[in-house]
């Protein structure tokens, strides 16, 4: 694995970027479970891909690597993921994640008995904003389809008047004790699906789900300065819970679209404008774009095409620091494409003064020197 390419994160796991926390959390747990080196001893790429899914799961699951992740990919190894490497060759770094997720499989003793809420999903929303919305934020209003906690049952998913009962297998608990291997575990009950409890007559609005879909309008403020492929945590806007389950959040990843005009070079701003070439020899003043308008530049004489002027304070909002960025203002000298024959007559006149070998036709030169004895 070490020569090979690595490869997509969300490849390996199989979700794309647009799954949610949910989503990817299950996805690793049926690849570890899979490729779980108890299961397959002595098995070399089972292990392999066990690691990977691992390495894969740490970063995704985890929202502000995952975003460094989506923006950079696997090129910022430099940066958050370098902590990999170590774990290429041991288990015991990411124990974490696995202490985690064996609670997950086999039921953690720290659940508590009685019948199991399970915290809804996450969701994800990608939100495109412009460059110029960098600037001061945004309040945008979201329409979200989610699940929602039924009306009718109030999430039981019992036909109103009726009551859930009982699990008998697992007496409420939602677990069995299972003996595998060497050691005694927890499994999830398979009668009542972990929940403790059987519906004979299932609410008839969710159809016992005792959750509907349906659509809210979350209103999702922007801060100044977000950054391209950044993610916005919006706790408890996710979907409701199973059961009156507590919510789950709802991320909003900003992508901003490319300017036409501007460049982003992170709190900077670099702008191209071209200026007339009199303007760079002799100074004077022109307009350029700014992300609030036009503003003024001043041009000293004997600007050099390719130079950057910095407008102090006219970049993006600094997350960090206060402030704001500059903007660049680079400039092209440009040259023009036509000249009137008046035009072209002063220009000659200046070669001729500065020394310049400018080729024109005898004609022309002749009738220049009539025009400026
Ligand atoms: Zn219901
Ligand atoms: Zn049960």
């Amino acid at each position: 694995m070490a020569n090979t390419q690595k490869r997509d994160y969300y490849q390996v796991l199989g979700v794309t970027k647009e799954s949610s926390e949910g989503e990817i959390k299950k996805a690793y747990r049926k690849l570890a479970l899979k490729y779980h080196p108890d299961r397959n001893p002595g098995d070399q790429q089972a292990e392999n891909n066990f690691k990977e899914a691992a390495e894969a799961y740490a970063v995704l699951s985890d929202s502000s690597k995952r975003a460094q992740y989506d923006q950079f990919g696997h090129s910022m190894g430099g940066q958050g993921f370098s902590g990999f490497e170590g774990f290429q060759d041991s288990f015991r770094d990411f124990g974490d994640i696995f202490g985690d997720l064996f609670e997950d499989f086999f039921g953690g003793s720290a659940r508590g008995g009685g019948s199991r809420v399970a915290r809804g999903s996450d969701l994800q929303y990608s939100l495109e904003i412009e460059l110029t919305e960098v600037l001061h934020g945004k309040k945008v209003t979201l329409n979200i389809p989610r699940l929602e906690t039924c009306d009718a049952c109030t999430g039981s998913g019992a036909e109103p008047g009726s009551k859930a009962e009982t699990c008998s297998d697992c007496r409420g608990a939602g677990q069995v004790r299972m003996t595998q291997g060497f050691f005694s575990i927890a499994q999830t009950c398979r009668r009542c699906q972990g929940a403790g409890e059987i519906i004979s007559n299932p609410c008839k609005q969710c159809r016992g789900n005792g959750r509907t879909e349906k659509t809210r309008k979350i209103q999702v403020k922007i801060p100044p300065g977000m950054e391209s492929g950044s993610r916005l945590k919006i706790s408890g806007e996710g979907e409701a819970g199973e059961r009156g389950g507590p919510r789950g959040n709802l991320f909003v990843l900003v992508q901003v679209r490319p300017h036409t005009q501007f460049k982003r070079l992170d709190d900077d701003v670099l702008c191209d404008v071209e200026i007339p070439f009199t303007v760079a020899c002799v100074g004077g003043s022109v307009e350029v774009p700014s992300l609030e308008g036009k503003v003024k530049l001043k041009i000293p004489s004997g600007t050099q095409s390719a130079k950057i002027f910095r407008l102090k304070e006219k970049g993006l909002p600094r997350l960090h620091g206060g402030g704001r960025g500059d903007e660049l203002v680079r400039v092209q000298i440009e040259i023009p494409k036509k000249l009137s024959d008046e035009e072209k007559k002063i220009i000659c006149l200046l070669a001729q003064k500065r020394k310049e070998n400018v080729e024109v036709s005898k004609g022309f030169l002749d009738k220049l020197k009539d025009t400026f004895k």
